[in-house]
């Protein structure tokens, strides 16, 4: 049965008053906002984009050699793990059904969780929704009024979320400079409680890697927890252990990464000692208020988990292939997959990627705030899958476009 109205109702008392034109501002808003973006060169729009075959990108109608997927393994299109992803559709189902603390903590996580752990040299780990959900949870739960955060200012924008979702004092130390965190340190680490200090392993739009080791002695000398983000390192340097076995560094109490590159699939994990990951999963507000990873996500994890443990030979090859391109345009040598070529402008570092992109290769414009002002750039990142000839050929491209 309806319930049919039989007279219409009277209109509500919002909508009796005369129409304001100060309150029809939201769309006015936003077109400002564009307006203004699309003047400094800095609107972002989304393109469609397919990746049916690695390295290979479909868009606007074009095929073209992908140097911007951070499928450094090419591990999401590996049959293996696609395998891994179908089967656990087809018996857990197509999502997980609640947040892990209560219907969705299927029994892939725990599997996963110890894999991670072993392959980071931890007690345990904790798998999260995303890497980007994982330091927004992690840095609140540990570091809180009274304490002190210490970050890079390099480090990838979802470390700062996690410094501005928690009450803690931050300060912002110059990229890899140990000895400014040391006298920053010296100056402030008396006046607070307990300090957390936040790096990436390896950092997402430069591709240079963090001292661990020296960070690792300094937050020793001064009480600090380290938080390593090693979303660009697993899978790829130190023999697929990640930043901190490349390093050589001594254990990094809170190492953080995400299953969506070198693993090519979804998902953020942290791994640490068993005391820390069971209080991270009671406490981590981006762990107990969202929904847990679906089955596939995970299963195929763990598949590309089997793969980057059981071949070396592929694990060095995106370095390698980045260190080729340093090495034909004469950069300082590549310390990871990613290589930047600093362009400046970003309007230029636009125009250098449509160059590009019309000699057939696919090198996305990286321009702020993602990176700082002035330092728009086209971000190379190398997959085991690029070919010699593709390199050389990439160089040589560069080389005519940027004249260097
Ligand atoms: C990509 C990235 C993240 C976020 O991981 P997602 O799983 O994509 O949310 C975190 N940190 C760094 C350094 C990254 O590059």
């Amino acid at each position: 049965m309806f319930l049919r109205k039989t007279s219409p109702s009277p209109p509500h008392p919002l909508r009796q008053r005369r129409p304001n034109p100060k309150m029809n501002t939201l769309d006015d808003f936003a077109s400002a906002k564009l307006a203004e973006l699309d003047a400094q060169h800095l609107r972002r729009t989304l393109v469609e984009s397919a990746r049916e075959e690695a390295p290979w990108v479909f868009r606007e109608g074009r095929r073209l050699l992908s140097f911007s997927c951070n499928d450094y393994l090419n591990l999401s299109h590996h049959p293996a793990v696609k395998a891994a992803a179908v089967e656990a559709i087809a018996r857990y189902g197509a999502g997980s059904g609640g947040s892990r603390l209560v219907t969705g903590n299927h029994p892939l996580l725990g599997e996963l969780e110890t894999r991670l752990a072993r392959l980071k040299r931890t007690e345990a780990a904790c798998v999260f929704g995303s890497g980007y959900l994982a330091n927004a949870g992690i840095v609140p739960t540990l570091a809180g009024a009274k304490d002190l955060i210490l970050i890079d200012e390099l480090a990838h924008a979802c470390l700062f979320a996690g410094t501005q979702l928690s009450p803690a004092k931050t300060i912002i130390f110059r990229h890899n400079d140990v000895s400014q965190a040391e006298e920053l340190l010296a100056a402030q680490r008396a006046n607070f409680r307990r300090a957390l200090l936040l790096t990436d392993g390896v950092f997402s739009m430069d591709g240079d890697r963090a001292p661990l080791a020296e960070l690792a002695a300094l937050c020793a000398s001064y009480d600090v927890w380290l938080m390593s983000d090693d979303a660009h390192g697993l899978g790829v340097i130190g023999g697929g252990g990640g930043s901190v076995t490349a390093a050589g560094a001594p254990p990094v109490p809170l190492q953080m990464g995400t299953l969506s590159k070198a693993i090519g699939g979804y998902g953020g994990y942290l791994c640490a000692s068993k005391q820390v990951i069971d209080l991270i999963k009671t406490r981590a507000r981006t762990l107990v208020y969202s929904t847990g990873l679906p089955p596939a996500s995970v299963a195929a994890a763990i598949a590309a988990l089997d793969i980057i443990e059981n071949d070396p030979l592929l694990v060095e090859k995106p370095l390698a292939k980045a260190r080729a391109f340093t090495k034909a345009l004469n950069l300082p040598e590549a310390q990871s997959p990613i290589v930047p070529v600093i362009i400046g402008a970003p309007e230029a570092a636009l125009a250098a990627s449509r160059q590009l992109a019309e000699a057939g290769f696919l090198v996305t414009a990286i321009r702020p705030p993602t990176v700082p002002a002035g330092t728009a750039r086209l971000r190379f990142a190398f997959s085991a899958a690029h070919s010699d000839e593709d390199i050389a050929r990439l160089a040589q491209t560069v080389r005519s476009i940027i004249g260097s």
